[in-house]
């Protein structure tokens, strides 16, 4: 157990959150068919219990709606995810001395309503990249983010919004990549993934090397994890937003595969002592503060 397993948060951080997810249960609620979803996540962590600890700074016990839109609930699984990856770090300490990159593949924008083809598509090139020798040759394992933004555009006087879905890859590559010949630049990159989208056009790719050991690697990782789950806070466009969510349905964002699928099934899944899950010294050991969300005020406040 360390502090870096610190997961705890700020009360004003959460009610931003809270202020986001007002917004996302306001477009839903703007659609006649998707009222029970804003009316759900209306109801989320509107009563908290506050504990502040020196070591786990603060955590709340609450009700979580756990819709795949709200972004209190996005935060909350990356929270989740980042706490695993750390168990997965703690019980395969082999993994620091190992090789990581971040790998960022995109398409060209696509129109909100193609965004399910889109993404499908990018899946299923996904697949044949890592049937591709070139894959087999470097990457071990790792782990994959699904992250759709909206990008505004302006083009010959009209203004649209116009959808940006991307994978943010986490890989764990054999050590010859990054020396000698087996350089695996940008450029090759993109190659390859070009040639998996099957694309007429050279695809941007971005690829940074997590350099470092132990401690240091071990933030790198979960850095870019919390990067690549983040919640989404801004969606002020509220026709993109809803059609967005309903094109992103059921669409898996998350996904592990190579040896880190393995090592994640092996998970000894009992909760570390400094994982969210493990807090319960800390609440027999304080008497927690009750929060309630206060619309007229737009921010918790103690009871
Ligand atoms: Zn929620």
């Amino acid at each position: 157990m360390n502090n870096d397993h610190h997961e705890g948060t700020t009360l004003e951080y959460l009610s931003q959150l809270k202020l986001s997810a007002q917004e996302v249960a306001g477009h839903f609620l703007a659609d006649s068919n998707t009222l029970r979803d804003g009316m759900r996540i209306l109801e989320c962590a509107n009563r908290l219990r506050t504990y502040s600890d020196e070591a786990y700074g603060t955590f709340f016990d609450t009700w979580y709606c756990k819709h795949r839109s709200c972004p209190i609930c996005q935060w909350r699984k990356s929270l989740r995810y980042c706490s695993k990856l750390h168990r997965t770090l703690d019980q395969n300490p082999s993994l620091l001395q190992d090789k990581w990159i971040y790998l960022t593949l995109t398409v060209r924008n696509c129109d909100v309503s193609n965004l399910r083809a889109t993404v499908e598509h990018m899946n299923q090139a996904f697949r044949r990249l890592m049937n591709r020798d070139f894959w087999k040759r470097h990457v071990q394992g790792g782990i994959r983010f699904v992250e759709v933004t909206e990008s505004f555009l302006v083009d010959g006087g009209l203004n649209y919004m116009s959808t940006h879905p991307h994978f943010h890859c986490l890989l764990r590559v054999s050590p010859s990549m990054h020396a000698g010949v087996n350089y695996v630049s940008e450029l090759q990159w993109a190659e390859e993934w070009q040639q998996a989208l099957q694309a007429h056009y050279l695809p941007i790719v971005n690829s940074r090397r997590l350099a470092g050991e132990d401690q240091d690697l071990r933030n790198k990782i979960i850095s870019a994890t919390r990067y690549s789950m983040k919640p989404k806070v801004n969606t002020s466009a509220r026709s993109w937003f809803l059609a967005a969510a309903r094109q992103m349905r059921g669409l898996r964002l998350v996904e592990s595969f190579g040896d880190m699928r393995a090592i994640f099934t092996g998970l000894d899944t009992e909760a570390s002592p400094g994982s969210i899950e493990g807090h319960d010294e800390i609440r027999q050991d304080h008497n927690p503060l009750v929060h309630f969300w206060d619309d007229s005020s737009g921010s918790y406040r103690s009871e």
